[in-house]
């Protein structure tokens, strides 16, 4: 039976952890507040005391952390799962993580005879608990058919963009752009709103329109009418995501007007409340100046 060790236990990472318990993985989980674990491990996973202890002979380990900061802290410190994995083990980082620590996690972990793939993940948390996932991924070509039993269970498509860095590259600019969409949609609502517009007129008119990508049709709907009940994406980690393709960017092309107008969108969008939903910008927007 193959052994998974996963470590983050948030929105996304709860419903993946359950993906490989339901797929008759032997898993072991670490989280760092243990509440979030208590469902998991009465389904059968094994609760460790560190992601040092989380990876104790596994055959791969997955991470869904929200950041750089967290990715680091749960890989590399005396406790981080680096510590105790074999040589040859599956490192996957499903978390979102900017392309520079990709590529600098890459180069450590190879260092100490480890294989790390960036693998971030598109889908909301019903997508991870139900296995539909598409996961962006940046691999060796046979690094990748090592990690695919391991992939099965949480994805149902598999996007291989090339080396290491790359899925993570696609990944942010994916979530940049869903920035930008999202701004937009949250001003044109607002000005729909002060306009005096029959706002149930606009919001079909929004859904079915040319404009309609599926960020447009979830998004328009909550903003229209402020219910951002059942929140699954923060404006921290829109934020966040916004701002490691404004770095990858700068060393691209720089410039970058939009995107960066859109970053300083979500740095008031943070500012105002941070772990509730990135659709809340609708509320900065339309607030008197
Ligand atoms: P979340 O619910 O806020 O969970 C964040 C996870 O990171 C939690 O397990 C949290 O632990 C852990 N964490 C944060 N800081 C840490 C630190 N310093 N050390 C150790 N663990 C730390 O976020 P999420 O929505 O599941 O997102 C997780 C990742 O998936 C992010 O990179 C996000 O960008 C990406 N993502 C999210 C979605 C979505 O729709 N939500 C979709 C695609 C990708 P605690 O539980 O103890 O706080």
């Amino acid at each position: 039976m193959q052994r998974v060790a996963f470590i983050g236990l948030g929105r996304m990472g709860h419903g993946m952890a359950g993906r490989y318990l339901d797929a008759g993985f032997t898993v072991a989980v670490w989280n760092r507040s243990k509440a979030k674990a208590e469902d998991l491990i009465a389904r059968g996973a094994r609760w460790s005391t560190s992601p040092e202890d989380a990876a104790i002979d596994a055959d791969a380990v997955v991470t869904m952390v929200a950041d750089d900061d967290a990715s680091r802290e749960v890989w590399l410190t005396k406790d981080g799962a680096a510590a105790t994995m074999k040589a040859g083990t599956l490192a996957i980082e499903c978390s979102t993580v900017s392309y520079q620590h990709a590529l600098d996690m890459a180069r450590e972990l190879h260092s100490r005879g480890l294989i790390y793939i960036d693998c971030p993940v598109t889908g909301l948390p019903e997508a991870a608990a139900a296995g539909k996932l598409t996961l962006l991924v940046g691999a060796d070509a046979a690094d990748l058919d090592k990690a695919r039993p391991f992939l099965d269970p949480i994805g149902n498509t598999v996007r291989h963009f090339g080396a290491v860095g790359t899925g993570t590259v696609f990944k942010l600019i994916n979530n940049l752009m869903g920035a930008v969409q999202i701004a937009g949609l949250a001003e044109g609502v607002a000005i729909a709103e002060h306009a005096g517009l029959d706002m149930k007129l606009v919001a079909e008119a929004l859904a079915t329109g040319a404009v309609a990508s599926p960020q447009v049709i979830r998004h328009s709907k909550r903003m229209i009418t402020r219910d951002f009940s059942g929140a699954s994406f923060t404006a921290a980690l829109r934020h966040k995501d916004a701002t490691y393709a404004v770095r990858l960017a700068e060393t691209l092309l720089p410039g970058v007007p939009v995107s960066r107008a859109v970053l300083a969108a979500y740095d008031e969008a943070r500012a105002h409340a941070a772990d509730d939903d990135e659709g809340k910008m609708i509320e900065i927007v339309s607030r008197p100046k």
